[in-house]
């Protein structure tokens, strides 16, 4: 059991409605509110892995462990709905610090074909130490490369980094079917045949995926994006996830050049072809989505499917602006996601919120996006897509997934009239204190509970010397 102790102020939930985010708009007139919807000086208690009572002057249950939570906000644990943890191994590459999303994929691709076990290892366990620090306390992840020299049970490494770690994890087995003598992108020696593909998704599922409301290990399908992957390989990952009940992810919708690629190979643009592969659907989201008009928008709406927003990624590629503004407004599930650390290069999830809030105005004006939308889609929006009810709030019977950052600091004097919003309008240091996943701490006082810091910077190091000297673009 833990007790949260006098929290300054809770976050229970992000905005799930334009209303709920604008408090006074349906009047036309903003209403000056001293404090914002969130309670303050409550204590939290959690059982097992629920939040059991939001109180004042809980009584402290035998046993318990009392977290003074005076210094901090609680915000609900942030989700990740998109991610390449072997890429924290070949971020900031010189060589591609300036190229667009086709040019920066050639270029990695050669040095990712050497990708071993250690690799994927090490990548997961700092990918996920990352999170973690910054707040996150369910992520999933996009592996797709699958090297004709790897032997080991690939998933089997980076389930065994999580449950090390203590974050919940809902990765996905990606795939690529079509390599550069195909008209693809990738090399011949990185990618799979499709039966394959199809033989090792299951036999994933089967070994990994746990479908429980409260799953630390789920599994989803994930061919890599329309120009790696072939029409069958999508269709035919499509109805393996239907037979099993996982989800469903890929890249979509990124890059002007992806229009233009799918117009050439497949006469369709890139939702006409998913559609067409029974690739849409309330168990389905997709990485990016910018380049969607409004048909399209209006097609995601009325099939429930979802939207993992980069927007991080989005600038450092050059690939555009990602209509969330429009997207919440007609209804699409959006959640929020660092995408790969080659194009970040950092798993900050806090820092990430941040990005989303100031993206939206920079295409909308000022009123883009409220803070508590961007916590809403950061959080219960990211569990929608990945597949959880009660989790994203923080409400009694919830999972007890939570992050406490301590604003009795320099950065936040002046700042706590709202003060969950503080934590995105202001600040330098996104590290969370306290990280509680499932009803048990992950971080405490800054530092991982279930891992040596040192040690995963070392090794991850050395790992990735090891992989660019291969590669032959070492320093
Ligand atoms: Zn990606």
């Amino acid at each position: 059991m833990i007790l949260l102790r006098n929290c300054f102020y809770v976050l229970t939930s992000g905005a799930r409605s334009a209303h709920e985010a604008r408090p006074g708009a349906a009047d036309g007139r903003a209403r000056p509110e001293a404090v914002p919807p969130g309670l303050a000086g409550v204590d939290i208690l959690i059982d097992k892995n629920r939040i059991t009572r939001i109180g004042r002057g809980i009584p402290a249950p035998a046993g318990a462990e009392v977290v003074d939570a005076s210094r901090h906000v609680v915000i609900p644990g942030l989700v990740n709905t998109h991610h390449h943890f072997y890429q924290t191994l070949t971020r900031n590459l010189l060589a591609v610090q300036d190229a667009k999303l086709f040019d920066w994929l050639l270029y990695l691709y050669e040095v990712w074909k050497e990708l071993d076990e250690e690799a994927v290892y090490w990548s997961s366990r700092l990918a996920i130490a990352e999170l973690l620090k910054t707040g996150c306390t369910l992520t999933t992840d996009h592996h797709y490369l699958y090297p004709s020299g790897f032997k080991d049970d690939l998933p089997g490494l980076q389930f065994a980094a999580a449950t090390q770690l203590g974050i919940r994890f809902a990765p996905t087995r990606g795939s690529m079917s079509r390599s550069k003598k195909d008209g693809g992108l990738p090399p011949d020696s990185t990618v799979q045949d499709e039966d394959r593909i199809l033989a090792e998704c299951e036999a994933t599922i089967k070994k990994y995926h746990d479908p429980a409301p409260d799953s630390m290990r789920k599994v989803a399908l994930a061919p890599c994006s329309p120009f790696s992957v072939s029409e069958r390989s999508m269709r035919d990952s499509a109805d393996l996830a239907r037979r099993y009940g996982v989800r469903l992810h890929t890249h979509l919708a990124e890059t002007a050049d992806e229009d233009e690629f799918c117009s050439s190979m497949y006469g369709r643009r890139p939702l006409r072809l998913m559609e067409d592969c029974g690739f849409v659907g309330p168990d389905v989201w997709y990485a990016h989505g910018i380049h969607f008009n409004d048909e399209e928008l209006d097609l995601l709406a009325r099939t429930k499917t979802g939207v993992a927003h980069c927007p991080s990624s989005n600038m450092r590629l050059g690939s555009g602006i990602c209509r969330v503004r429009e997207m919440l407004d007609r209804g699409v599930q959006v959640g929020l996601a660092v995408d790969g650390s080659a194009s970040n290069d950092a798993s900050d999830m806090l820092g990430e919120a941040r990005q989303a809030l100031l993206l939206q105005r920079v295409r909308y004006g000022s009123g883009g996006i409220t803070a508590r939308e961007v916590f809403g889609i950061a959080t219960e929006g990211g569990a929608r897509i990945l597949g959880y009810e009660k989790l994203g709030r923080i409400e009694e019977g919830w999972l007890a997934d939570l992050a406490l950052f301590d604003v009795m600091k320099l950065e936040y004097a002046g700042a706590l009239s709202d003060p969950a919003a503080a934590l995105l309008f202001c600040g330098y240091d996104h590290g969370a204190d306290h990280v509680i996943v499932n009803g048990k701490l992950a971080v405490r006082d800054r530092r991982l509970v279930g891992a040596d810091e040192e040690e995963i910077r070392m090794n991850s190091a050395k790992v990735s010397k090891r992989l660019l000297e291969k590669a032959g673009v070492a320093r």
